[in-house]
C-alpha cells in the first residue's frame, strides 16, 4: 500500500459537516433568499463553481453548484475514482436550473443547486434505467438521495436533501 492508497482510504471515510436538510420546510428555510425571489442575492450567497479532481476524463470541467454541496462532490468523486468507476458518468446532464419538478407545481432541488442529474439519455424519467448501483451506493453513502427510489423513478437524477 501506497500513501496514494492511504490518502483514497482516508478520504473515503470522509463525511460532510454540513448537515443534509431533512424536509422541504428544512431546504427553503436554509436556502435564502429563495433563487426564484431574488435570483442574483441567491447566486451571491450560495453558488460557487465547483471543479472535480484532475488527470481523469470527466464529462464536464466545472459545475455551477451551491457551496453547500461542494465538500461532498470531492469527496463522492475521490471515491468514485478510489472505486475505479470513472467510466459510470458518462454524461452530466444539468445541476443548477431555476424550474418547477417536470408536471408539478412544486420547485425542483435543482432551483438551489443542490441536485445533479448524469447519464440522461439511458436514465429517462419514468424507466429504471441503468444508473451503476456502486455510483448509487457512493452518493447514499453520503446522505445524498437517488431519484431511482422516488415513486416516479427519475434514474438520472442525485439530490442533497432528504423527504422532498
Ligand atoms: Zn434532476
Amino acid at each position: 500500500m501506497n500513501i496514494i492508497d492511504d490518502y483514497f482510504i482516508y478520504m473515503s471515510n470522509v463525511s460532510s459537516t454540513i448537515s443534509v436538510p431533512s424536509s422541504w420546510e428544512e431546504v427553503i428555510e436554509r436556502y435564502r433568499p429563495l433563487p426564484w425571489e431574488d435570483e442574483k442575492g441567491f447566486c451571491a450567497k450560495w453558488m460557487k463553481l465547483w471543479y472535480p479532481p484532475p488527470d481523469y476524463t470527466w464529462p464536464f470541467t466545472r459545475i455551477y453548484c451551491n457551496i453547500d454541496i461542494h465538500e461532498d462532490l470531492t469527496n463522492i468523486f475521490n471515491e468514485i475514482i478510489y472505486q475505479d468507476i470513472v467510466d459510470s458518468i458518462e454524461t452530466f446532464d444539468g445541476c443548477y436550473v431555476i424550474r418547477p419538478i417536470r408536471g408539478s407545481t412544486r420547485w425542483s432541488l435543482h432551483s438551489f443547486g443542490i441536485a445533479l442529474d448524469f447519464n440522461a439519455s439511458t436514465n429517462q424519467l419514468g424507466t429504471d434505467g441503468n444508473m451503476n448501483e456502486a455510483l448509487i451506493d457512493i452518493f447514499e453513502s453520503f446522505g445524498w438521495v437517488w431519484g431511482g427510489r422516488f415513486r416516479r423513478k427519475d434514474p438520472m437524477h442525485f439530490q442533497r436533501a432528504k423527504g422532498c
